[in-house]
């Protein structure tokens, strides 16, 4: 349990990757602030396990990340039961699909404020404590779409780009200080939400499970293979250990070999 006595943070982590990042950071002794939306009674169920599986605490914040306000009360709560956040991983994330001639406006707003302005608040709020202890990780989930394009994706993918930019920045801003900033850069993960879809589309396509995942889900990613939740979870506390602590300003690819073409 090598994280013992350390406090982590995952925004959008009441599902998908998000809580496997807290089971895996909580199976390692960290104190745990999960955030995100969702069933009231499932989430209560999700933060007593993590408390339990940690043998330290665990809370959950509900607060919307598409405002300042928001974002600021989620750092305050933590900050006000834990001290301080020693590892920040800015996970919360939506899309929409539309050309961007048609794209709604209100979308891109709120995708750029979720997906890249929330990440900006809680590590501007973070890293002063970071830096008082003298140690800190961030950790952005953000996508293959960081580093390559799909059409009609125009509010994801700038978002994204921008994140890795922020992560760049902020692992320079921070390289003397024991702090490391990294992206971790997913193509398809197996979540309920990516499951979810092949259905519907087997139908509008006419076409087999396995003619969905190789062809329509996977069509980019050479190993047809999704990535799972709990191997990004994996290289999570990989970027925690002692033997990371030179990895910064990395954007460490997930994605099958999608970017790699
Ligand atoms: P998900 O929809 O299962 O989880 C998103 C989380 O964000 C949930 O906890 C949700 O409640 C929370 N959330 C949504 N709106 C919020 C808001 N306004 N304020 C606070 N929390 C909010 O999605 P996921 O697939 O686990 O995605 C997590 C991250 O991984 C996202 O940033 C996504 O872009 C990225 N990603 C996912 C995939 C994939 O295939 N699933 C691939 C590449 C990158």
């Amino acid at each position: 349990m090598f994280l013992t006595g350390k406090t982590a943070l995952i925004t959008g982590s009441t599902s998908g990757i998000g809580l496997a990042y807290a089971k895996a950071l909580a199976a390692e002794g960290a104190n745990v602030v999960i955030n995100g939306f969702g069933d009231a009674a499932e989430i209560e169920k999700e933060r007593q396990a993590l408390a339990e599986a940690s043998g330290a605490d665990a809370i959950y914040v509900n607060t919307d990340l598409t405002t300042e306000k928001g974002c600021e009360e989620l750092m305050r709560a933590a900050f006000d039961k834990f001290g301080a956040v020693d590892i920040l991983i800015n996970n919360a994330g939506m899309q929409h699909v539309a050309p961007i001639d048609e794209f709604p406006v209100d979308k891109w707003d709120k995708i750029i404020a979720l997906n890249l302005s929330s990440a900006f608040h809680t590590s501007r709020l973070a890293i002063p404590k970071m830096r008082e202890k003298g140690w800190g990780r961030i950790i952005m989930t953000a996508s293959a779409h960081s580093l390559t394009a799909s059409p009609f994706k125009v509010a994801y993918v700038s978002a994204k780009h921008a994140l890795a930019g922020m992560a760049k920045t902020i692992a320079l801003e921070t390289a003397e200080q024991n702090i490391t900033c990294n992206c971790i850069s997913p193509g398809y993960v197996w979540t309920p939400l990516v499951e979810d879809q092949i259905p519907d589309t087997m139908k509008a396509r006419n076409m087999t499970r396995e003619q969905v995942i190789n062809d329509v889900l996977l069509e980019r990613e050479p190993t047809k293979k999704f990535t799972q939740p709990d191997d990004l979870a994996a290289l999570v506390v990989f970027l925690c250990r002692d033997v990371a602590a030179n990895i910064t300003g990395s954007n460490i690819s997930a994605d099958g070999g999608w970017t790699a073409q």
